[in-house]
């Protein structure tokens, strides 16, 4: 079987697992969209699951998806954008430009960077405040305890609205108790969407009750 073909076949599969962990969740499989993780991969790696329907993906970096996705996009104008990774103020227009969900903010300065750059360019992505649910210092994201706050001080200091949290759990533990503090902290914030699970776990995540899952390496294979 060609390289695409397998993509295309995991992608079914994966799908396949989502509808199977919302079912056995008593969840409606409708209410959990996949992002296809298409960080590192081309173009030509990424039209096999465009063509197969997928329209929802998920980048960690804003100069390679600025690289690689306008020529996508002209061919496929339907595709919803997510950014995942870390951003830096300086690329905030770029962001705000090219994407339709920005899932990182971690910071005072990135939101008032993304807010003055919906202004100006008239533009209002659904924005996710990202938390750091193990503590790591080496990962960003808002601490637990100051999630709350934080998503308050978006709303009524820079009239942003917050849709949705984002969590990576920490790769070596039990995922399930950093979702369970996600959906906790979401209920708390009354924010309404919950982006979590990724290749390993994303069938527990929807267990857990996110909203989205970001999944890579199971559908493009390895990176
Ligand atoms: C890379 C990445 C993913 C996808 O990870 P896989 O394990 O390959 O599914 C999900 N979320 C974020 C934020 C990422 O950077």
């Amino acid at each position: 079987m060609s390289a695409d073909g397998d993509t295309v076949s995991r992608l079914e599969a994966v799908n396949a697992s989502i509808t199977k962990a919302a079912i056995d969740a008593n969840r409606d499989p409708g209410d959990v969209t996949l992002v296809a993780v298409s960080k590192t991969k081309s173009a030509e790696e990424i039209r096999p699951v465009l063509e197969a329907g997928q329209r929802v993906f998920g980048e960690n970096r804003v100069q390679e998806a600025q690289g690689k996705w306008p020529g996508l996009l002209a061919d496929f104008s339907d595709v919803e954008l997510r950014l995942l990774g870390p951003l830096q103020s300086n690329k905030a227009d770029i962001a705000v430009g090219l994407f339709d969900v920005i899932e990182s903010i971690d910071r005072p300065k990135i939101a008032k960077a993304i807010a003055s750059e919906m202004e100006k360019q008239g533009r209002s992505p659904d924005l996710y405040v990202q938390i750091n649910t193990g503590l790591e210092p080496q990962k960003a994201g808002v601490a637990p305890d100051e999630a709350v706050a934080f998503v308050a001080w978006c709303r009524d200091s820079l009239n942003l609205t917050i849709t949705g949290l984002m969590c990576i759990p920490p790769v070596d533990e039990n995922p399930g108790p950093h979702f369970a503090l996600l959906r906790k902290l979401a209920a708390e914030a009354d924010v309404g969407k919950l982006s979590m699970g990724m290749s390993a776990d994303y069938d527990v995540a929807v267990g857990f009750g996110a909203t989205s899952v970001r999944v890579g390496t199971a559908i493009f294979g390895a990176r």
